[in-house]
C-alpha cells in the first residue's frame, strides 16, 4: 500500500542538537544542570552532538530506519504512543506482533513498519513507575536491535512516562544518560538518534538535561 507522503517528516528537516542549542535555545537558554548526577561533567563532543536531535511531534510521521514504541508485555497494542503507531502502521503490524510471544519488561523486539514512513518498529516495554535499571535496559536493548539489524537512524518516545507513570524528569535523565553512554562507547554504529517529545514539559526537561549530558560549545 502507498505511504502517506504528505505527512512524512524527513530527517533532513530536523536540526541536530548543536544547531538546536545555537538557534532555538540561543535566546532562551536554560541554566545548565549541575549536581552530583554524574561524578564527571560530560565533555563537549561535536561528533556525538551531531548524532542527536530533539524534536517535538508525532513519532508516527518520522521517516527513520526505526521508531521505538512504548508497548506492553503482550505486544498486542495499547493506548498512547503504541496506539498511535499501530493505527498508523495498519493491521499487519498487530499480525506480526502476535507471532512474537510478547516481550519482557526492559527487553525489545523488532518488526516491519508497514504503512509507517519508518522502515521498522522496535517494541520495547518500559517499567511501571520509577525503576531506572529497567528503563535503561529498555533503551539499551532498542539500540542493540538497531545495531544487529544495521539500522542507522532511530527515534525514541519518552518511554514509560505516560500510562506507566515514570516521573517525566527522572525518565528524561535516564534516557539521555543511556544514549550518551551508548554513543561514547559506539561512536560509529548509529547516525542519528531522535529524542521525540510529545508534551511541552518533556521538551523543557530534555532541553535542560541535554545541555548537561551533551554539553554544547
Ligand atoms: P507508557 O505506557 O510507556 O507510559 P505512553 O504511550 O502512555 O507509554 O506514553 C509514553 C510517551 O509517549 C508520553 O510522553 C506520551 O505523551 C507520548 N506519546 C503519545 N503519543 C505519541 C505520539 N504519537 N508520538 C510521540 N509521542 C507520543
Amino acid at each position: 500500500m502507498a505511504k502517506a507522503v504528505n505527512a512524512v517528516v524527513k530527517l533532513t528537516e530536523l536540526i541536530n542538537w548543536n544547531e538546536y542549542y545555537h538557534t532555538v535555545l540561543a535566546t532562551q537558554r536554560v541554566p545548565v544542570y549541575r549536581d552530583n548526577l554524574v561524578s564527571v561533567t560530560p565533555t563537549f563532543n561535536e561528533e556525538i552532538n551531531n548524532k542527536i536531535s530533539l524534536w517535538q511531534g508525532d513519532i508516527t510521521k518520522l521517516e527513520v530506519d526505526a521508531v521505538v514504541t512504548a508497548a506492553n508485555n503482550g505486544l498486542l497494542g495499547g493506548g498512547g504512543v503504541d496506539g498511535a503507531i499501530h493505527k498508523a502502521a495498519g493491521p499487519e503490524l498487530l499480525e506480526e506482533c502476535k507471532t512474537l510471544n510478547g516481550c519482557e519488561t526492559g527487553d525489545a523486539k523488532i518488526t516491519q513498519g508497514y504503512k509507517l514512513p519508518a522502515k521498522h518498529v522496535i517494541h520495547t516495554v518500559g517499567p511501571k513507575g520509577e525503576k531506572p535499571d529497567l528503563l535503561k535496559a529498555a533503551y539499551e536493548n532498542c539500540l542493540k536491535l538497531c545495531v544487529e539489524n544495521n539500522l542507522k537512524t532511530v527515534a525514541f518516545p519518552c518511554i514509560s512516562t505516560g500510562v506507566y507513570g515514570y516521573p517525566q524528569e527522572e525518565a528524561a535523565i535516564v534516557a539521555i544518560k543511556t544514549i550518551r553512554s551508548f554513543l561514547e562507547e559506539n561512536p560509529h554504529l548509529i547516525d542519528m538518534i531522535v529524542f521525540t517529545v510529545f508534551l511541552d514539559n518533556d521538551k523543557l526537561f530534555y532541553e535542560k538535561y541535554l545541555q548537561f549530558f551533551f554539553p554544547p560549545k
